[in-house]
Formats: structure tokens, sequence, C-alpha cells
């Protein structure tokens, strides 16, 4: 028989080889048509007397990449039409559905046959828990060669038997620290942890997995066996005792009971070791089919995965313009985030011309790269090989004449208009008719700085966020005149490099930092109300901001914060910022010399390591404080999440954001925004814009007028519309739970 996304090949020995290689896409994945394929190969394998066992693997470089999401995604459409034709069975459907996978796999492990799974690639979700299933697992030695159950991360959890096999593989901390985390196990901690049984050189897998099967591997699983044991203690043991209490103590510290599938693993994990596998199966199942009708589940899938492969995708680049791979990129101004921006580009393997004002400058750029490229090195994220290319790629300079040839150009120089021009106009005679200029500007509107450049149309925002090796969005700024090829040009770069783009039009502080300065305003406002700062820090992470508003600040620097303030002011008067706040910012810089954690004094202390930061004292003095035991913890959640909402639902009423899966993806990668809401306008949409709208008004006769609903957001509330709904791509999920 033949199959799509299979090939199967039975050797002179009976052993079938199973090769997952599905046509068309660069990464296997589990589809409806896949599993429907792998069960109809397990009853193959099964029925046919002169097969001893097979070997699944994989013709592609990694293993696969576990389920496609966007199949979870039509499982939620299917929840929003069974729950609305047919509300009595639509719980059934639902199971039915979410057991699909597990059924499959525990077929596979009963079928009477023995498999063995060759992990040649990265293995990920639903593909390990496959391998899982099977009854030896070897894999590939090489740095390239990852196993993870990462399903949490986008809300909800290894739902196909992994919460069951996993545990009882391996102890139940690491278990469950393996699937809460969603952390990638290498082959060497994945057969320490019991989960692979054997590590070989990748051009003897193969026959590895074969010759587990000639040597009699036995086509049962350790649960199936008479007298199975765990391999750690019991639930119900003294050691038990100790482990399970924590487990959830720390859960909740790390995420404040914000992941509704991570609470779930921890259940599913507890209750499933107590009774039979197939017992513990169903249970999962349930869970499996509760996570999936959750609001977190439905965004986080949403945002996290879908969006955010098709905006890396392209998704909002212009049709019809040829696509560009480039092989030199210049980079004016080495420093802090030139250089950054030096080392992602030749990460991607394309020449960078680093410019500065001389050659010690530029030089200093380098060794940002060398820096990193050491770190990789030592912790073998990377080979000495590698490294070298990487380095061999950035030509630190002073000649702009080095930057003849490249595709595009992007200034990273200090934050003056003045010498933007000047770095402008250089590179410009350098470079050739067609060839992007692009800023990094973090405030000055593109429009104007296109002023300086004698061809607008090529002239583009490319605005990076620090670290720029860790952070992965970027924001494409458009000019007046921007034309669609610098937009290509510049969405082909991200790319390239490996990192998302999201695209707005031309404002002040573009859209994550105008999102990101409510979020520190509402912090002034509280600090100056006398909520203890101690408070104001603890309940932003309650909220599930990475970071504290205040930690934040003293990040991007203080005196940034004042600077803006008095750009602000000059530019649109005094009534565009509260007086409390520049009062607030005055002092901490100007009265109490304190810049953030640059000079190490900000609304943190930054004492010599390994002392921990902290809060300093003196801020408690600068306003009569509250008692904390009367504060309402609920209201200051809300107030965070609500101000930064209302700013992202503002830039898509002033057209500065287009598109809310870029709302969404830029509020989460930008600055971390409460993941489990799926994002800055999935938070509105999701709990339905009449109630944000409710709330914001409530909000606005306690805190002050920026928590007024916006036009718009009255109109969609009068109109039962959501932000997904009115504003196009995204309906296909965003409609449905
Ligand atoms: P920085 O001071 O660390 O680096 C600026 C570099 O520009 C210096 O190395 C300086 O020598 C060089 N330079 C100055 N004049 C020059 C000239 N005439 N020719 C060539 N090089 C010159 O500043 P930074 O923090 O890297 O910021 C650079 C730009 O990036 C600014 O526009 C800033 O707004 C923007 N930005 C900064 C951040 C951030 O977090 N720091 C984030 C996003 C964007």
């Amino acid at each position: 028989m033949s199959y799509t996304n299979f090939t199967v090949e039975t050797d002179a020995d009976g052993i079938a080889l199973v090769t997952w290689d599905m046509p068309d896409k660069s990464m296997n994945v589990f589809t409806e048509e896949v599993m429907t394929e792998l069960d109809a190969i397990i009853d193959a394998v099964a029925a046919d007397e002169t097969i001893k066992g097979a070997v699944i693997t994989s013709g592609k470089s990694s293993f696969s990449g576990g389920a496609d999401l966007t199949m979870i995604g039509a499982m939620f459409e299917r929840i929003h039409a069974e729950k609305t034709s047919n509300p009595e069975g639509a719980a059934q459907v639902l199971f039915d559905a979410a057991g699909r996978m597990g059924g499959l796999f525990r077929k596979l492990e009963t079928c009477g046959k023995p498999w063995v799974s060759a992990i040649n690639g990265v293995c990920m979700g639903g593909a390990f828990e496959m391998s899982l299933a099977c009854h030896g697992r070897v894999a590939a030695d090489g740095d390239a060669v990852k196993m993870a159950l990462p399903e949490v991360k986008v809300g909800i959890f290894p739902g196909a038997g992994g919460t069951q096999r996993v545990p009882r593989l391996t102890n139940q901390q690491d278990a469950l620290m393996m699937m809460t985390t969603g952390q990638n196990l290498n082959p060497k901690k994945a057969k320490s942890l019991g989960l692979v049984h054997e590590i070989v050189a990748a051009d003897g897998l193969i026959d590895a997995a074969k010759k587990m099967i000639l040597d009699g591997l036995k086509p049962v699983q350790p649960w199936d066996e008479k007298g199975f044991k765990l391999p750690g203690a019991k639930v119900w043991s003294p050691q038990g005792a100790q482990l399970w209490p924590a487990v959830s103590a720390t859960l909740r510290k790390q995420s404040y009971g914000n992941y509704p599938a991570a609470i779930a693993i921890i259940k599913c994990v507890f209750e499933g070791l107590q009774v039979p596998f197939d017992t513990g199966l169903r249970i999962e199942q349930r869970y499996f089919t509760e996570i999936l009708q959750t609001p977190e589940a439905h965004a986080m899938v949403r945002s996290l995965f879908v969006s955010l492969q098709e905006l890396g995708k392209g998704a909002r680049r212009p049709a019809g313009v040829e696509k560009t791979s480039f092989t030199k990129v210049g980079v004016i101004g080495a420093g802090f985030m030139g250089a950054g921006i030096a080392y992602a580009t030749a990460k991607a393997g394309i020449h960078v011309v680093l410019i500065d004002r001389d050659q010690e400058a530029a030089d200093k750029g380098k060794v940002h790269s060398e820096e990193l490229v050491a770190a990789a090195v030592k912790k073998r994220r990377m080979t000495q090989e590698q490294a070298d290319t990487l380095l061999s790629l950035i030509t630190p300079t002073t000649d702009y004449g080095a930057l003849d040839g490249a595709e595009l150009v992007i200034e990273a120089v200090f934050e003056d208009r003045g010498i933007k021009k000047t770095v402008t106009e250089a590179a410009e005679a350098a470079l050739k008719p067609g060839a992007t200029f692009a800023s990094n500007t973090s405030t000055l509107p593109i429009t104007g700085l296109a002023e300086n450049s004698s061809r607008p149309g090529d002239f583009i925002g490319i605005h990076f966020f620090s670290p720029v090796d860790r952070m992965m969005l970027v924001e494409v700024i458009l000019g007046e005149k921007t034309g669609d090829k610098a937009l290509a040009k510049a969405l082909d770069y991200v790319q390239a490099i490996k990192k998302t783009p999201i695209v707005v039009n031309d404002t002040r502080g573009f859209y994550v930092n105008r999102c990101v300065m409510r979020y520190m305003s509402e912090a002034y406002s509280m600090l100056v109300e006398g909520i203890p700062p101690a408070m104001i820090e603890n309940v932003a992470k309650m909220t599930g901001m990475p970071v504290g508003p205040l930690a934040l600040n003293d990040e991007v620097a203080i005196d940034l914060s004042q600077k803006i303030n008095r750009a602000t002011i000059a530019d649109l008067g005094t009534d565009a910022i509260d007086p409390r706040h520049v009062q607030l910012i005055d002092t901490m810089v100007d009265s109490q010399g304190r810049l953030g954690r640059k000079n190490g004094k900000g609304f943190y202390d930054y004492p010599e390591k390994p002392a921990k930061k902290h809060l300093w004292p003196g801020l408690k003095d600068l306003y009569p404080q509250q008692d904390a035991d009367a504060i309402d913890v609920d209201e200051i959640k809300k107030r965070y999440l609500a101000t930064i909402a209302l700013e992202a639902a503002r830039t898509m009423e002033e057209g500065i954001v287009t598109d809310p899966r870029e709302a969404d993806v830029g509020s989460i990668l930008g600055f971390g925004f409460a993941p489990y809401t799926g994002g800055a306008v999935s938070y509105i949409d999701g709990l339905g814009v009449q109630a944000f709208v409710d709330m914001c008004a409530d909000l606005a006769t306690r805190h002050g007028d920026h928590f007024k609903p916006t036009p718009l957001l009255i109109e969609m509330a009068k109109n039962g519309e959501t932000f997904y709904g009115r504003f196009g791509s995204g309906e296909r999920i965003g409609e449905a739970a």
C-alpha cells in the first residue's frame, strides 16, 4: 500500500522501516491525514505475519514539530459549532476529538509488534508523545537533536498520553518540570531521565533501532506488565507527601495560577499515577477536553503559534515585489544597539559593514559579537567553526565606501536629528540606487527623518529592542513616503535574521513604546497615590507581566524617561503629561541622581553581585504610604491590563497598527504583555468589548480620564464586534470559542 506522508519498506529481516516525509513541507507535523495513514500502517504492521516489528523515523533533517496547531485551531471552530448546534452532545464530540491522537498512540503500543522510534532531529510535542508510545527509542547524537513537550507554551498540554507516560518513565519531579516549562532535552539529558534508551551516531541510527527489535524487544510497555512499579515514589508515600505540596506552591510562585494548562498537567500526573494506565489516559483526555475550551488555550494558540508563524512568514509583505536575499548589510553606529544588530545579521550569514566615528568605536562594536560567540561556544550552542565564520562576516570600519553593494543600511547612531542627517547623506552617497536605508530610532518620526534622504521611498524604520540577540520582535515603521519595495526588503531582512516583524505606521513611540509608557505611567500614578512600591511590582507579576514597571523603567533609564517627557511637552504642550509624573521623574533624576540600572541607582538599588537588586527604601518616603492590606489587588491588575489594552486599541483606532495579530504578537514579544491573554487586543476580545468598555468606564471614575473608553470601543461594543472580526485576519480562529 502506498501513503502520501510515509514510505514503508520491509527488509530481509522482516523489519518495516516507516519513514515520515510529508511532501511540500519543511517539517513533519501531525494532521488528520497523517493520523489516518499512521493508523493504517499500524494495522498493516500488526496484520503482516512476515513483519517482526517497525522502526519509525523521519525523511527530513528534523523528526517532527508535533501536532499541526492549525488543526487545534480547527478544533476551536468545532467547539464553537458544536456548542451552538449540539449543546447536549457537544461534550462527547469534543471528548472524542481530544482523544484521537492519544487513542492512536495507545493502539500503536498495544498492537502486538515492537515499534522503535529513531529520533534523528528535533522531536516535539505529539511526535515525542508518539515516540514515548514506542517500545524503544534511539536518538542520534548531536546538538541538532532536541526533544520536548512544549505545549504549555501555547496554552495547552501534552494530551496524547504524555502526562501519563513521562512520569511512568522518569521521576515525578523531573516529569513535572519538563512538562510545565516545555524545556528542551538533548539526547544525553533525555537518556539520563530514562526517556530514550540509546544514543548512537547519526549514521548508525536506523541500524541501532532495527537491532533493538532483532535483539528481542518486547512489544509491551512497562506499565502494561504485571507488577509494574513507578520509577519514583508513589503519590501517597512519605516522599510523595514532600513533593506534591511543593509542586503546587512552586507553580503558583512562577505563574500565579494564570495558566490553566500548567495546572492541568499537575492534576493529570497526580490523579493519573493513582490509577491504572488506561484510566490515567481517560483522566488526561478529560482535562484536555476542558483545557481546549479555555479562553487561554484559544488565545495563546492563535497569537503564539498561528499569528506568530504567519507574521514570520511575511503575512504583511506586499505582493509582487521580488524577494531579496541579502549579501551585505551596513550598520552605522557600533554602540549598544548597532553592535547587537551586527551580531544578529552576521548570525544569519550576511556580511556586515559596521561603521562608527573612529576605528576604535567600530572595533568595540565587533567585540560584542566576540563575547556572544565565545559564550555560545562555551555552552555548546555553537561550534568554534560557526563562531569563526560569524566573526569573519563583520567588518568594522570608518569607510562609507565599504557600503557599496549593500542591499540595506541600518543606522543606530545617537538619537540626534543632526547626526542622523549626516550619516544618512554619507551612506546614500555610497549606496547603489534601490538600496534601502533604515533608521533604528526609538523616538523620532520616520517621516521627518526621511526628509534627510534623497530617496524617501527607500527610507524606512527598522526598530529593534534590546538586548537585540534575545528580543524576537522588530517593529517596521512606514514613513509617509516609504514604498512597497522598502517594506518588502525590510520584511525579507527581518525574516532572514529569524525575528518576527510587525508593521506599524509612523507615530510618536510607534506601537510597543506607546504601550510600555502607559504601563510605566500607571505605576507612577500608583507611587504618587502611596501604593507601596513592592506591591506595585509584585502585583504586576501576578498580572502576568514578566518585569515590574519600576524595574523596567530602571532598565530603559529614568533620565531617558525625563528626556521623553521634556520632548513630549515641547511638542504637545504641558497637558500632554500628568504633572505629578513629571515631578516624580524630575525628583528621581535631578534631586536624587537616580538614573536606573546604568548608575546602580534607580527605583531599585543595585548592590555589587552576588547581592540582588532591591527596591530603593527611600522610594516610600517620597509619598505618604497607604495600608497595603486595605488595597484591592484586583483593581491594580485591572489598571495594568486595561491601560495597556486601551493604548493598543487607540493605535488601531488611529490606524497605526492595522492588524490585530500584530497588536497581539507585538505586545507579547515586545514587552511580555500577560501571554495567557493572547495579547493586548485578544485581552479585550476575550473579555468582550462591552465588558471591557464597562470596566474602563468604571476605572475612569477613580483613576482618571485616560481610562475613558475610546469612540471606537464604544461603537464596537454597541455593534457586538470584536477586533479580530472587525479588523480582519485571524478570524478563522479568533471567532471560534
Ligand atoms: P549608543 O550611544 O550606545 O550608540 C551610538 C553609537 O553611534 C556610538 O557608538 C557612537 O560612537 C556612534 N555614533 C555617533 N555619531 C556617529 C557618527 N556621526 N557616525 C558614526 N557613528 C556615530 O546608542 P544606542 O543605545 O545604541 O542607540 C542608538 C539608536 O538606537 C538610537 O537612535 C536609539 O534611539 C535607538 N534605540 C535604542 C534602544 C536602546 O534600548 N538603547 C532601543 C531601540 C532603539
